[in-house]
Order: structure tokens, then sequence, then C-alpha cells
């Protein structure tokens, strides 16, 4: 290694050692279906965590079109069960619900998971239900995945289509209880009437916990150059995903990726950008081919960035920060900074 190098080691070294923050992880699901087993976070994800330093994990309550509509709230009750059951196993995770713990399980040198909801399916029509979920753990939710459902519409994986009304009336009910309950609004994937309309009858900041940039590929479920300024406005975060960089496999590369960093920086500045992984590529290749047929089909081809397809790759992306011209307080701000600050404020 040459000297160069050696300084450059040393420095991702600096920067990875106060953790990453990942707000978009489908974890929970993961666990459900392995259910038989017992310590699959200790053995199947703390090593990637520890080789990536990641120290906060959104943990993302997930259900599968398979089980709706009868058994959403079973399966997410069971999601988390099995969320706590794996972090009680283990002296090295720590289910948080305030900014507080979440501080407390870093100086304690546990990786904190806050619970999070794609979709609120769960719920049914029952705002009740929101209170039980808060009550679990859930600090953020986004309220609808790619299909419609009694909140709203989400953004489908094209560059128009989704229906011209944003909410229900359910839909915002939940969006009130949540900002009365202190849970955070996740904006990812709702359709372009719901973010406006989201946007129109909430007051505190909003998130957007996994997104790309539409600028490089263009579809509903990505976030437009207008609703990224509305997002700036706000004080929220972005979360930039990394499995829907561009709609070619040859441009899905880290590079690429920090290419969705730095528009969004340009757009609204450093401290309003930060990670939502939603490393998937784990799941997927656990699928049978006619299952990654019938994504394809609903929804797109996943083109996962080969250097960037699980939490120990994260190094990678710092490596490519520096290398891209990122000072360190900037760096320190995209891989925790913001999501920190995000949960000081409202968590
Ligand atoms: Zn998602």
């Amino acid at each position: 290694m040459t000297a160069i190098e050696q300084s450059i080691e040393e420095r991702i070294d600096r920067l990875q050692t106060g953790g990453i923050i990942d707000m978009h992880f489908d974890l929970p699901m993961d666990l459900y279906e392995k259910r038989q087993r017992r310590d699959v976070l200790e053995t199947e994800f703390l090593p990637e965590f520890e080789a990536g330093n990641v120290s906060v994990v959104g943990a993302a309550i997930y259900i599968e079109d398979r089980y709706l509509p009868q058994n959403g709230l079973r399966v997410a009750l069971d999601q988390i069960a099995r969320l706590y059951a794996e972090t009680a196993a283990s002296e090295r995770f720590a289910i948080c619900k305030s900014y507080r713990e979440v501080q407390e399980a870093r100086e304690t040198g546990k990786i904190a998971f806050l619970i999070t909801m794609e979709g609120i399916e769960p719920l049914g029509t029952d705002l009740n239900q929101l209170r039980v979920f808060y009550e679990l753990g859930v600090r953020a939710i986004g309220l609808t995945h790619a299909r419609t459902n009694a909140a709203g519409h989400g953004g489908v994986f094209a560059a128009s289509g989704s229906p011209a009304e944003g909410l229900t009336p359910f839909g915002r009910e939940v969006v009130r209880e949540c900002e009365a309950l202190g849970v955070i609004i996740d904006l990812a994937h709702i359709n372009p009437a719901g973010f406006k309309e989201i946007l129109s009858i909430t007051t505190k900041q909003p998130i957007v916990s996994h997104t790309n940039v539409r600028r490089y590929y263009d579809i509903e479920r990505n976030i437009s150059d207008e609703q990224i300024r509305m997002i700036g406005e706000r004080r929220g975060v972005i979360g930039v995903n990394s499995i829907l960089v561009s709609p070619r496999a040859e441009e899905s590369t880290l590079d690429h990726y920090v290419d969705h960093i730095e528009h969004v920086t340009k757009l609204i500045g450093i401290d309003s950008v930060g990670i939502g992984f939603d490393f998937f590529e784990f799941i997927y290749r656990q699928w049978p081919e006619s299952r990654q047929k019938e994504l394809a089909a609903k929804f797109t081809t996943p083109h996962f960035i080969p250097d960037l397809t699980n939490h120990s790759h994260a190094r990678n992306l710092t490596h490519r920060l520096i290398e891209r011209g990122f000072g360190d307080a900037d760096i320190e701000k995209i891989l925790r900074g913001n999501w920190l600050r995000i949960f000081k404020e409202l968590l």
C-alpha cells in the first residue's frame, strides 16, 4: 500500500467510526420469512453491519401482496415480534424509540433499530391501530408502497400513470395522527398528488427514506427536482436508494449513486441528503426465478450496484465520496449527521 492509499484508508476509518445510518432496510420481512431459525440477526446481518460501521437501521415493516388483505395485521405484528425476539437474543442491538435512545445505543456500542412502516396496509382502515404500532416502536410511516391502499396511491414505475388524486380521507387522518403522535412522515413511494397533499397538511420536517432522482431514472416512484426542492424548503432529508439509480444495468454504478447525492445537494444543499440503501439483493437472490420475473413484470428489474449490495460495502461509498472531492464535514452529514438531526428534532 502506498502512503497515499494508507492515508485514504485512515480517513475512511475516521469517517466510518462515527457510524452509518441507513433509513430503509427490509429486515423484519426477512426475519419473519426465516422465523423457524434463531440468531439470524447475529449470524447473517451482524458481520455486514459491523464491516460497514452501521449504527442505525430503519427496519421497515412491509407486507407482500400474498398476505393481503386477510393477514396484513398478523404478518406486521409477527415481523415486529421477530425483530424484538432477535434483538433480545443479542447484546449488540437495541430497538430505539427516541433520539435519546439512539444516542444511548451508540454509547453502549449497540446498533440501533428504528422501526418504520412501508405502506399502512397493517392498519386496515382503523386509525386506532396506529396508536398500537406507535407503542410497539414504529417511528416513521410511508403511507403506500407502489400499490393503491386505504390511504392513497403509490407512484408507478413509469414516468406517469398513477391516479391524479392524492390521499383518501383515511390517508389524511393517518397523516394528522402521525404528526400528533410524533411519527415521522415518509414520502417515499407516494404518488405525485399524494406527495403534494401530505406537505400541504403537515408542518414538520418530511423525509423520503429511500428514493432516487427522476433526472437519472424518470419514474413516478422516484423524486422530481420540484419535489426535491419542496423537501429542502421544509428542512427534510432525502435518503438515496441503491437499487434504482438507472434504468440501465451498465449505468448502475457506485459513481452514479454519488451522482444522485450530488444532484440533491446541488438543488437543496448538503443538509438534506442521507442514505436509504434499500439493500434487496440478498432477498432477491433467495427467490425462485418465477418470483423474480413476477417482480420485473409488476415493477421493474432491479439493477444492483456490484460494489454496493450490502452493508459491508458502506466503506466503498465513503471511499468514493472522498475521491469525488467531498470534504469530511459533508461526508459525515451524508453518512449520519443529517438523519441524526431529524431524529433530534422529531423523536
Ligand atoms: Zn420501498
